[in-house]
């Protein structure tokens, strides 16, 4: 995990001031790095049933893609609002000043398909909470679990979302 870790750049005052912004682009490309997080967040799910790896608009694509085809999965898309093309679910949510809402297709899961959730950082839990929304309250579908990269510890997010398998391979 140090590998991951150090490969995860720090850049301050980014996108406004205060926040410390995570860059996850040195660690994408490092072909070692790379292979190393796909290949610990395929061994969280060894004996797991995972049907779909749903990832969050944008950087979570990049795991959720790499994840699924390594886990023999298919892959969703949970967008931001006014992306997908076909008739969509949308749940808003609260930001620090005013809304954001999270998208999916409406004929993203089947009935009884097992769901993992994936993102590259928890920070609020804010976007994670609105996704993990979206699904229970559209679909007839069981979620397995969330995964992210990197948990921001001091911001709490966790404590915030339901009681659900969240993992973070590392922590900040
Ligand atoms: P939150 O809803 O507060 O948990 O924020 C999660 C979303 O915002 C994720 O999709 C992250 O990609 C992004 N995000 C939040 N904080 C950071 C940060 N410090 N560095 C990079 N991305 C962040």
């Amino acid at each position: 995990m140090q590998n991951i870790k150090e490969k995860i750049r720090n850049i301050p005052d980014f996108p406004k001031p205060g926040i410390q912004f995570k860059d996850i682009t040195p660690l994408l490309a490092n072909p070692e790095a790379f292979k190393e997080t796909i290949d610990a967040f395929r061994q969280l799910h060894e004996h797991d049933r995972i049907d779909i790896v749903a990832g969050i608009e944008a950087r979570g694509f990049v795991f959720a893609a790499a994840l699924a085809y390594a886990i023999g999965a298919g892959t969703c898309l949970i967008r931001k609002p006014g992306k997908l093309p076909h008739s969509i679910h949308r749940q808003t949510y609260e930001l620090e000043y005013g809304n954001d809402a999270v998208e999916i297709h409406t004929d993203a899961f089947k009935p009884g398909q097992r769901i993992l959730i994936i993102d590259d950082v928890l920070a609020t839990g804010g976007t994670i909470s609105a996704a993990i929304k979206l699904i229970r309250n559209n679909f007839d579908v069981e979620i397995a679990g969330v995964d992210f990269l990197m948990e921001l510890t001091f911001l709490n997010g966790r404590q915030n979302l339901p009681d659900l398998p969240i993992r973070s391979l590392i922590q900040f």
